[in-house]
């Protein structure tokens, strides 16, 4: 089955973006997957179709209307009523790469992006909206929060990455960030290549990568090393 992204929006034209490029462009040409697009504006009534209204309670900003995103939802949930609906939120579970591999596995996924404050909260608890966040800051639109979620997914379907393995030997997949990498010219600026990795020996190799690896996390990402140095 063809996995297809099911993206809510008030911006259609952002999308494919910048996923129509290289091997997700590739993929999106051959049916490996692909983008059904469900623009807000189509959704409102009123003769200015609005979308968007005065936050209860006051504050700043505009919040996006119940009725307009109820009758997005509605479409969508009846051409895809088995795919798990996501709405992009700072204040959601962040996106992680055991998260994106379990994404791999539907077949439908829709994201709802959300713009000015956000949406009206009877929304989220009416269609079951996961929230999902890529990150600790704020963007002005869920779009490329759903463009970053699409290119994690999107790699990793079957056929899409060139070479199967170089997906399962990325960061984060074995709950460390990466070793190093070295190319031609083996001397560069009169750095050399280290030594280890020029000497054909590939499990003297794979020792010194984990070593890396190892090193770079406890230096860098402690949250992490915490949970990998726990692990049995
Ligand atoms: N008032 C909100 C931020 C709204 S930003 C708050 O303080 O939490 C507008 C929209 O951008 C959000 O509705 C969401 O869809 C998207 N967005 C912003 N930052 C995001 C992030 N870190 N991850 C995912 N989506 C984000």
């Amino acid at each position: 089955m063809t996995f297809t992204a099911h993206i809510l929006t008030l911006y259609p034209d952002m999308f494919p973006g910048p996923l129509e490029h290289s091997l997700s462009g590739k993929a999106l040409d051959n049916e490996q997957w692909r983008i059904q697009l469900y623009p807000l504006r189509d959704y409102a009534t009123d003769k200015h179709r609005s979308v968007d209204d005065t936050p209860a309670g006051g504050g700043a900003g505009m919040v996006l209307r119940a009725d307009v995103l109820g009758r997005a939802l509605d479409d969508v949930t009846a051409k895809a009523p088995q795919a798990t609906r996501f709405l992009l939120s700072p204040r959601g579970t962040p996106l992680t790469q055991p998260h994106v591999r379990q994404m791999v596995h539907e077949t439908d996924i829709i994201f709802v992006c959300g713009r000015f404050e956000g949406v009206d909260q009877r929304v989220i608890d009416t269609y079951d909206l996961q929230e999902l966040s890529i990150g600790d800051y704020i963007l002005s639109g869920g779009e490329i929060a759903t463009l970053v979620v699409l290119d994690a997914i999107v790699r990793l379907l079957p056929g899409v990455m060139g070479n199967d393995q170089s997906g399962e030997q990325e960061s984060f997949e074995n709950g460390l960030v990466e070793h190093p990498h070295y190319t031609r010219p083996q001397i560069w600026k009169a750095q050399s290549i280290p030594d280890i990795l020029l000497s054909g020996h590939h499990e003297k190799i794979s020792q010194w990568r984990l070593a890396q690896s190892e090193q770079l996390t406890q230096q860098r990402r402690p949250d992490l090393w915490h949970k990998y140095s726990k692990k049995p």
